[in-house]
């Protein structure tokens, strides 16, 4: 199934209506393909119906979260950005190159197990990224470093 007609059906589903707004920001988030800001959806979103603006983005955001069906991350000091929902994952971050890319958010398991079990914390791991430095930073740095 497309990921768009699954989104209306995940939508339908969590009780929501459909409404103009909701299917082009939807519409939107599928176009973009990568984590995109609200100023971004509004963009894409306004190639076609320009009679909507940021604060209707914002506020079908909200309800679209509410539902379920998107979802918002911080990946850095930046902005928060917005994906749909429908594959679980999580984001690691190079503060480095800025590169950002999804991990399973299995990996994080064990991690919030133990934070459950040892401290009564339910973390929500997927808020916000995980940061560091990427793969191709750090052989630059080892480069550098035999220099
Ligand atoms: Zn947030
Ligand atoms: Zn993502
Ligand atoms: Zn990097």
């Amino acid at each position: 199934m497309k990921r768009m007609e699954a989104a209306i059906q995940n939508l339908r589903a969590s009780g929501g209506r459909i409404t103009n707004a909701r299917r082009s920001v939807l519409q939107a988030l599928v176009t973009a393909r990568t984590h995109v800001t609200a100023e971004d959806l509004l963009n894409i979103v306004q190639s076609e119906s320009p009679e909507i603006h940021l604060s209707t983005v914002y506020r079908t955001l909200d309800a679209l979260e509410k539902l379920g069906v998107v979802d918002h991350v911080h990946l850095g000091h930046g902005r928060a950005v917005y994906h749909l929902s429908d594959n679980a994952h999580q984001h690691i971050v190079c503060d480095k190159c800025s590169s950002v890319e999804e991990v399973p958010s299995e990996l994080f398991l064990q991690l919030e197990k133990d934070l459950k079990d040892k401290y009564r914390f339910k973390v929500r791991m997927n808020h916000f990224a995980v940061i560091g430095t990427c793969s191709q930073c750090l052989e630059k740095l080892d480069k550098s470093e035999l220099n």
